[in-house]
């Protein structure tokens, strides 16, 4: 059957691109394409849709940190391609925890490299079935309002990750991994977005930390907390967690980086010196 030429907007379309460009609004813009970390000729990140995505040399290719919706592969290796890299040269894939925006076209490129994912133990089921957790909730009204009407027509789900034999599973801090790996860094635990969620924290003080801190929809009040939140005192304490593993300038999978003490401002500021309190 021949596609009439004319297109109409639905009003669920409609709702879609508006929640689209309003989420645009909030975030640090919505290019797509790479860029290099300043000051480190070593990482690169990657934006497709709302997700950053972080490459790291390591001794014999790349550590990638998150990949991103399915439907973003192509700009992915599009800009792999502008960095004079190609899919191949991905070695590794970490994924910070199981979110549809972090592992969204994990299977796919697994499929066409021979790369190997490290994920966390508790990211196992969910990825193999390409399905989501329910123990996070929006994080305020204001969040529920605007992510609300996104949820009401987008999935959450991607196609199933396969965990194999020669992937590395996560159980709790590894200090080693990376190193061995030929990355001066290490992995911690950091939960309170989801269970599942990990971060990589470098020896020069960098911290990949995917939903576990955002920069994201500031005007919800959201202060850096996830917008999608499970425990809220575990945020703060993976917070607290990652200062005490060396992390001083925090890249989140959503927004522009930041400096730690912007967390430690929002820890202060929410759980008063019980001295002060009279
Ligand atoms: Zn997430």
């Amino acid at each position: 059957m021949k596609e009439s030429g004319k297109r109409t907007l639905t009003p669920q379309k409609t709702v879609i691109i508006g929640v689209a460009i309003l989420l645009c609004a909030m975030i640090s813009g919505c290019a797509s394409g790479p860029d290099i970390i300043p000051s480190d000729p070593k990482i690169y990140r990657i934006q497709t849709g709302f997700t950053n995505s972080f490459l790291i040399q390591a001794k014999d290719g790349y550590l990638l940190i998150d990949t991103s919706y399915y439907k973003e592969y192509d700009n992915f290796a599009d800009s792999l391609k502008q960095l004079g890299l190609n899919v191949n040269d991905i070695k590794y894939i970490l994924l910070t925890h199981h979110h549809d925006d972090h592992s969204g076209f994990a299977a796919r490129l697994v499929d066409n490299t021979d790369a190997r994912l490290i994920v966390h133990k508790d990211s196992v089921a969910f990825l193999e079935q390409g399905t989501y957790s329910q123990e996070s909730r929006p994080l305020n009204w204001c969040v529920n309002l605007i992510i609300g009407s996104y949820g009401m027509f987008h999935e959450f789900t991607y196609p199933p990750v396969l965990v194999r034999n020669a992937d590395i599973i996560i159980t709790g801090d590894d200090p080693d991994l990376l190193k061995q790996i030929g990355i001066d860094g290490e992995i911690i635990h950091t939960p309170g977005h989801t269970k599942d969620s990990i971060s990589v924290i470098l020896k020069d003080g960098k911290a990949f930390v995917g939903d576990a801190a955002m920069d994201l929809m500031n005007i919800c009040m959201c202060e850096h907390r996830p917008i999608f939140i499970a425990d809220e005192s575990k945020t703060f304490e993976s917070w607290q967690k990652m200062k005490e593993h060396g992390a001083r300038m925090i890249y989140p999978a959503h927004g522009s980086p930041f400096p730690i003490e912007d967390l430690m401002e929002v820890i202060n500021k929410r759980q008063p010196d019980p001295q002060h309190i009279q």
